[in-house]
């Protein structure tokens, strides 16, 4: 004989139970024997709640949820049996109509009335089911749990009575033809009240049943592929295991894997039966097998993940617990009197404080209990009332094997921190089967995915990165991301995905990372952009070691960095919005990227690929003292002020910088000094200067009629007739065996943008092309300061820069 199970979302609507129906015939064409548990249709307990409640409130709408949950049961009994299963229907519905009018009269719904009014869900359901089986042809017969599942009156979740149940179980079996079909979940109390098992007792009551009969296996028949690595809904990427011992699978579920009812282990493990959890979806893949043998083929130490929210954490700490015997006994006796379940237990070494983990239902009786307990030490001012935080979650990791390996908590803090997942709180029970540990609400299903990532995903290091704007630099990043993959992977162990992608019209997400041959064409078809919506996904993917990445050129996407960050996620950025926005903003997404532990990152803001911020960074950090920089900022300038010769006018040469793509549309916004300016804002700033844009001094090199001209042709013209000036300028800069050059000075914590005539000696005097140069006079570089050098724009350094960034990323966080 075999048990098997199958849940609500199994039995969702009628074409869900045909297909239940074929599984089941054709098992029984293979010979097998078996007694069939079936859950409510799926949803229908949580709308009988509702309608209770709305009744309970003397709300009348509670009659619509009624007729909701009418209208449900008849039209599944129409499609699936004959009339006769109808008239029952009817009738029930009759019963439960009266029952929820009894409770919007006395405006009350005890927990004894609540357990009568969910009954119909299960009841409904297998009496439909059952009369679908018998229109097939298949002898099968209605049985309500009730008749041999007997329990306590804890209504709501009542404790079951094996040895009274299991002789009701045993001679209710006792030769029996047809294939019972029984209501999960349901059961009666000792004066045959209708009681209830706790939510998803429907697992529970095939266990009891598979005990009870000495079943050669139990089936629990869900809407996955088994007992997976985590829950599939927060981490997508959660994989089908094979196999779990009894204990692991209780760990599981004890800690919020929902698959199978914490409670339904016991009654197997006690008669070593296996479970086998399948997808109802997918009958030929074989699920999960739940036994005593331990895994032998995987490899992974760790076995699961799972997490339990509404979680409040209690403190107990004061002076008057050091030494003192009895205080913890004191605590749980009076927590396990009043019925309140203790998910988890630390205690600090220095026994100064007690931490504890309840439901967060449970947390005002909690406090009350407590706080009444040790009124005496509280009065006496030896011990605190207990303090109380809420909007916890616990996150456990579980397998057998892991005591066999040291490092893993290490492994997992290192994961946790490196995200920026503040632990509140850790437990591992003695046994080592798992290490659990208290975080905020808001960071579970981050951390449940890194360290996913990191427990079972391959032994490389993943970057997921998340790309908006694929104009000319993001695009040029793309291709040099596909062609370094392969190298990154197979030398860094570093496997970089781009999940999401967007330009202004279209944006694209894959958990797995983006096809990188095809993603111009697949971004083609993607759904309309909403940079909202984009962060949005973003976020909820939920993916460990994220970068978002700004390439674009606007100044839109920067306002959201703040709740980027926020959400733990790094951000890499040529876009020079942010780092050059308010000096407010700026030290506030720095601070808030040190407080998440994640990186907020534009190395490509100053000198293109050049590791100029970087390097400044790093001379800060090791102790050096900047006293001088001294810059030839931008590529465009470059240009121009290296090809300026006499023999050429300026405005010529500016024209050609522009055909050429040297300089913006518009070339003053680059000859006007405005660009510079941010960049030189942006140095000054990581040197700890708090530097706003208008502290900047511009002397300027266009006469005020260029700068005013209309448009860019007029621009032209007005640049043409003021040729004289620069002529003038170079012709005496040749005289002296100098060159002109646009250079930004940071001196003294002051900064100012002009042109200078430089000597032979000067290093901006050798510059060619639209080469940047930094020259760095610091404590250490002195007598000969340090000079980065080399082409400051274009896509191809631009992206390559930005790339680098990404990549030292990877290494921060993983
Ligand atoms: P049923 O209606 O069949 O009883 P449940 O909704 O009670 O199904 O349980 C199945 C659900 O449990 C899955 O759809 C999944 O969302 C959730 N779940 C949580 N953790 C896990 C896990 N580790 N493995 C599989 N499913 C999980
Ligand atoms: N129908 C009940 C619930 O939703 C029992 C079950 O599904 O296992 O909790
Ligand atoms: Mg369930």
């Amino acid at each position: 004989m075999r048990v098997l199970k199958f849940g609500g979302s199994s039995v969702a609507n009628p074409e869900r139970i045909k297909s239940v129906i074929d599984i089941l015939k054709e098992k029984k064409k293979g010979g097998e024997i078996f007694t069939v548990v079936f859950s409510a249709f799926g949803g229908i307990t949580d709308t009988l709640i509702k309608a209770s409640q709305l009744a309970a409130e003397g709300n009348l709408a509670y009659k619509e949820v009624f007729n909701e949950i009418k209208e449900r049961h008849v039209n599944a009994a129409k499609i699936l049996t004959d009339k006769s299963a109808i008239e029952e229907i009817y009738s029930n519905h009759e019963d439960l109509e009266s029952l929820l009018q009894g409770v919007f009269l006395i405006k009350e719904v005890s927990d004894r009335t609540m357990d009568h009014v969910l009954s119909f869900g299960e009841r409904n359901s297998n009496y439909i089911i059952s009369k679908a089986l018998q229109k097939e042809g298949i002898n099968a017969q209605y049985l309500d749990a009730r008749k041999i599942i007997l329990t306590n009156d804890q209504f709501g979740n009542a404790k079951v009575n094996f040895e009274a149940s299991n002789s009701q179980i045993v001679n209710y079996y006792k030769d029996l033809e047809a294939i019972q079909i029984v209501t999960g979940f349901v059961a009666s109390s000792a004066d045959g009240s209708t009681s209830t098992l706790g939510r998803g007792g429907s697992d529970y009551t095939a266990a009891i049943l598979g005990a009870a009969l000495n079943a050669e296996a139990i089936e629990i028949w869900t809407d996955v592929d088994g007992v997976l690595t985590a829950n599939p809904k927060l981490v997508k990427k959660a994989f089908s295991l094979k196999s779990l011992t009894y204990t692991e699978a209780m760990e599981m579920s004890h800690f919020g894997a929902k698959v199978i009812y914490a409670p339904t282990i016991h009654p197997a493990l006690q008669k070593e039966i296996p479970l086998y959890i399948r997808n109802t979806f997918k009958p030929q893949f074989p699920g999960t097998i739940i036994s005593k043998e331990k895994d032998t083929e995987s490899t992974n130490v760790v076995k699961g993940i799972s997490a339990v929210n509404e979680i409040s954490l209690m403190t107990l700490q004061g002076n008057g617990m050091v030494g003192v015997p009895g205080i913890a006994a004191r605590l749980f006796g009076a927590l396990s009197d009043a019925g309140i379940n203790i998910i988890l237990i630390t205690q600090a070494s220095s026994e100064q404080s007690i931490s504890f983990a309840t439901s967060t239902d449970d947390a005002d009786l909690a406090k009350s209990i407590v706080d009444q307990k040790f009124e005496f030490e509280i009065n006496a001012k030896r011990i605190d009332p207990l303090v109380r935080v809420d909007d916890l979650s616990i996150v456990a990791i579980i397998g057998e094997n892991m005591k066999a390996f040291p490092g893993i908590a290490g492994k997992l803090f290192q994961i946790l921190g490196k995200n920026g997942i503040n632990v509140v709180a850790i437990a591992q029970g003695s046994s080592e089967l798992n290490i659990s540990f208290v975080v905020k609400k808001h960071d579970v299903a981050k951390a449940q995915n890194a360290i996913h990532d990191v427990f079972f995903l391959s032994e490389n290091r993943q970057l997921n990165l998340f790309i908006v704007g694929v104009g000319l630099i993001g695009g040029t990043l793309i291709e040099q991301i596909k062609d370094q993959r392969k190298y990154l992977k197979d030398r860094n162990k570093l496997e970089i995905n781009i999940c999401g992608l967007a330009n202004s019209r279209k944006m694209l997400f894959s958990i797995d990372g983006l096809n990188v041959e095809s993603w111009n064409k697949d971004l083609d078809g993607g759904e309309q952009m909403n940079l909202e919506t984009y962060i949005e996904k973003m976020k909820s993917m939920n993916l460990s070691n994220s970068v978002f990445i700004d390439n674009t050129a606007n100044d839109q996407v920067s306002p959201y960095y703040k709740n980027i960050l926020d959400a733990s996620i790094s951000i890499s950025t040529p876009n020079k919005s942010a780092a050059s926005s308010t000096y407010e903003n700026y030290l506030a997404l720095k601070s808030l990227a040190a407080k998440r532990n994640v990186q907020f990152m534009y190395e490509a803001n100053v000198g293109a690929g050049l590791p100029i911020i970087s390097t400044l960074n790093d001379l800060i950090s090791s102790g050096d003292e900047i006293l001088k920089i001294e810059g030839v900022l931008s590529g465009s300038l470059s240009y121009v002020f290296n090809n300026f010769t006499q023999d050429q006018s300026f405005s010529d040469v500016v024209k050609k910088a522009k055909e050429l793509g040297y300089t913006e549309p518009d070339p003053r916004e680059d000859l006007s000094g405005l660009d510079v300016r941010r960049k030189i804002v942006i140095l000054a700033r990581e040197t700890g200067i708090p530097m706003e844009k208008e502290d900047v001094i511009i002397n300027g090199i266009l006469p005020e009629e260029c700068l005013n001209a209309k448009d860019v042709d007029d621009f032209f013209e007005t640049l043409e007739s003021n040729d004289g000036i620069f002529s003038d300028l170079i012709k005496t800069a040749d005289q002296k065996n100098e060159k002109l050059r646009m250079v930004a000075i940071l001196e003294d914590g002051k900064a100012r943008i002009g042109l200078e005539s430089v000597d032979v000696n000067h290093p901006f005097y050798n510059l060619s092309g639209s080469d940047n140069m930094l020259v760095f006079t610091t404590k250490r570089y002195n007598e000969r300061p340090l000079v980065i050098v080399g082409p400051g724009a274009g896509a191809q350094v631009t992206a390559a820069g930005v790339f680098a960034e990404i990549i030292r990323i990877g290494n921060y966080l993983s």
